[in-house]
């Protein structure tokens, strides 16, 4: 690290990697920020950062950035460097020309979590107003999306239920299938002091994570289940609850939905859920389900957190509702050290999924069938909107293959390389008439598409971020936009030329119809975000400053509502052919597909993928350490160095998906939720087997 001297001036502003969203002072020199460092005043991080948050500056001024719209009329044909205005006209004629040829549905978009609120939210208004369709969709499908599904049933509300200072109140914490100390490291050391001061930790997980080796550990529990088995021992642990009375009668006869308790009372007590009867299922032994249970419910104060080892599967909504069930049942909601916390992995994932991305769902989780609803956006954007909900991410490939979706939007999203079975995503993108991509690199998308339009990089745009606890933080422009435009101003551009007009000065503005808009955002803009800080919404009349903890008087749906949770065996089986389990996950240092990361500092200390395999399967294979291992599924094949490891159980293979040549998409399952479509990412039958170097 270079050490630049001192700063002419400074900048508060978010980090744009994890879910933490914490405040850093952008350091500057001129023009060139010279380190970032964590604000004290931060809420989310009161002065602390990690390792991918300092170095993030690196990636906005690397070589590869692009500084010019790009188009060219096929993808077999070479780019050709055009201006702005150029660019945009290319791409409106195209998706005109697609509409009139094959109909208004046949053009969608797809929304960022790594982009404002304010971006992200003009994005679902082009589709809707200027596209004409509801064909617009987050990459929060592939992660969050059963969090939105199974708590909005359940609690009333798509998102978590505390702030992450609420960890220092809990006694005993749960950590379902995340891994904090590595993808959400702020976090993760804040739990950690809370470990060190003596709550108590259960971690559901097939992996040994970092956590459970905090020193000083008290009495830590390792529920280490196979994977696709959750839903089983959510019940088992539920089925404890209520077979040894440890439930909160009071919570659940004053807070919640009695008729819809008892049906759940019935469905949980029978014997099937027995840890005893669920132990062949899950590989966790019966007695030790028993603690957990009894620990959980036991204490004053019982938290759960969890992270993609819960959504990514085909069960991932039914988990997110056995999780809000074991919370209600116990009363561990609505104060401080409780509560069901979904750790978001991308910046902005909560707030993508706020903003009305979801192809069902206006702002504020508003259904696009009721007429109410959309009588207002209607009368707000001067037009018509379509009352069916439109096509899902995965619906709109199909669709592509299919011949009847022709144009695609992308927004700051490789889908290329981070959604699964790339073989038939790349099929799907190579179909399409007209791929616009809007990014800051080449990425794996871009060579499919026939527009690409320079993206802006958190250190040059305003807007907002909202965090994992719902905090909505000001991201403030330090530079100016390398291209010229920030992201927001392209929208604008794009959907001024398809003849929808759109007329924002700032993103302030943008932010001011989102609140009009948006019930839980009604009491939000930029002026109270100087004075406050960060507000965590629903921030309303009732709530003027913001909600730190939900769910404190009563449930967004009146009465908390228990549902059931029938567990289904994944599709995804094991067998002679494929006799291993594959689950996938990041790395400290590393972000998601490493497009960022892989072009700062960090670099340095991660520059491959590699498999993580138990001593007892890589002795079985002849695997040593460093070995090059070829990996099959039933979705394809792909190659990766060998790391003995004893975090995993036998039997299951781990591996991160940070550099383009991994391959792990390449081999991961078509199986999604059966809610959502949320990928199960987590679940892959696999052989491996030692080759030469590939
Ligand atoms: Fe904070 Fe997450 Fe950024 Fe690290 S990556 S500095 S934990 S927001």
């Amino acid at each position: 690290v270079i050490d630049k001297g001192q700063p002419e001036h400074s900048v508060i502003t978010t980090c744009a990697y994890c879910g933490v969203g914490c405040s850093f002072k952008a350091e500057m020199k001129g023009d060139e920020v010279i380190r970032m460092v964590p604000y004290k005043g931060g809420d989310a991080n009161h002065g602390h950062s990690c390792v991918k948050g300092r170095f993030a500056f690196g990636y906005a001024t690397h070589k590869d950035r692009i500084k010019q719209p790009m188009i060219r009329d096929s993808i077999d044909q070479p780019w050709r460097e055009v201006g702005w205005e150029e660019a945009i006209a290319f791409a409106a004629q195209r998706l005109k020309a697609v509409q009139a040829e094959h109909g208004r549905e046949s053009i969608g978009g797809i929304t960022s979590s790594r982009c404002t609120n304010e971006e992200t939210y003009l994005v679902q208004k082009l589709v809707r107003a200027a596209f004409g369709n509801n064909n617009t969709d987050t990459c929060a499908r592939v992660c969050h999306s059963p969090t939105g599904y199974g708590l909005k049933l359940t609690l009333g509300e798509s998102a978590g239920t505390q702030t992450f200072d609420s960890v220092m109140q809990a006694d005993t914490i749960i950590v379902i299938g995340a891994n904090p100390t590595d993808a959400h490291p702020v976090f993760g050391s804040q739990m950690r002091r809370r470990l060190r001061e003596g709550a108590q930790l259960i971690v559901i997980d097939p992996r040994r994570i970092d956590l459970l080796k905090t020193p000083h550990l008290k009495d830590a529990q390792h529920l280490a289940l196979r994977p696709g088995t959750n839903v089983a021992l959510v019940n088992a642990l539920a089925h404890v609850v209520i077979d040894e009375g440890l439930e909160d009668t009071q919570f659940i006869a004053e807070r919640c939905d009695t008729q819809a308790y008892q049906a759940w009372r019935d469905f949980i007590s029978d014997q099937r859920h027995a840890p005893e009867r669920v132990e062949s299922i899950t590989g966790v032994p019966a007695e030790a389900v028993r603690r957990a249970a009894r620990s959980y419910a036991k204490a004053a104060n019982g938290a759960i957190y969890y992270g993609l080892g819960v959504t990514e599967h085909s069960q991932g909504s039914t988990m997110v509702i056995g999780i809000a069930n074991l919370a209600m049942a116990t009363g561990n909601l609505g104060r401080e050290g409780v509560g069901v916390n979904p750790l978001r992995g991308q910046n902005n994932v909560q707030g993508s999924c706020d903003m009305g991305s979801f192809p069902h769902e206006l702002p504020g989780y508003q259904h696009v069938a009721d007429a109410a609803v959309r009588g207002r956006f209607e009368r707000a954007w001067g037009v018509a909107l379509d009352d069916e909900p439109g096509l899902r991410i995965p619906n709109m490939f199909d669709a592509a293959i299919a011949g009847t979706f022709k144009a695609l939007y992308v927004q700051g999203e490789d889908i290329a390389q981070s959604d699964p079975n790339t073989q038939h995503v790349e099929a799907a993108l190579r179909s399409l008439e007209c791929l616009i991509v809007q990014d800051i690199f080449l990425n794996e998308t871009a060579k499919f598409a026939h527009v690409l339009l320079p993206g802006s990089t958190f250190l040059e745009k305003n807007g907002t971020f909202t965090n994992a606890e719902r905090r909505i933080n000001r991201v403030r422009k330090v530079m100016a936009p390398l291209a010229g435009k920030e992201d927001w101003e392209v929208t604008v551009a794009l959907s001024n030329a398809l003849g929808y007009p759109m007329d924002y000065r700032h993103p302030s503005e943008i932010m001011d119809e989102i609140a009009r808009l948006t019930p839980t955002f009604s009491g939000v803009d930029y002026d109270k975000l100087e004075r406050l800080g960060s507000i965590q919404w629903p921030c309303d009349e009732r709530h003027p400053d913001g909600t730190p903890t939900m769910h404190v008087e009563d449930f967004p749906i009146g009465r908390g509502h228990f549902a059931i949770t029938e567990y289904l065996a994944t599709e995804e089986r094991t067998n002679g052919r494929f006799p291993l389990l594959l689950t996938t996950g990041r790395i400290l240092s590393q972000y998601n597909v490493g497009a960022q990361t892989r072009r700062t500092h960090n670099q340095v200390w991660h520059d491959e993928d590699v498999l993580e395999v138990h001593p007892h399967d890589a002795e079985v294979r002849g695997i040593s350490d460093g070995d090059w291992l070829g990996i099959s599924s039933r979705s394809g094949q792909t190659v990766l160095r060998a790391r003995i490891s004893e975090r995993m159980l036998a039997g299951v293979v781990y591996t991160t998906f940070h550099h383009p040549g991994s391959g792990a998409n390449v081999i991961t399952t078509d199986s999604s939720d059966w809610a959502t479509n949320c990928p199960e990412y987590k679940v892959t039958a696999v052989q491996v087997e030692k080759v030469s170097q590939p």
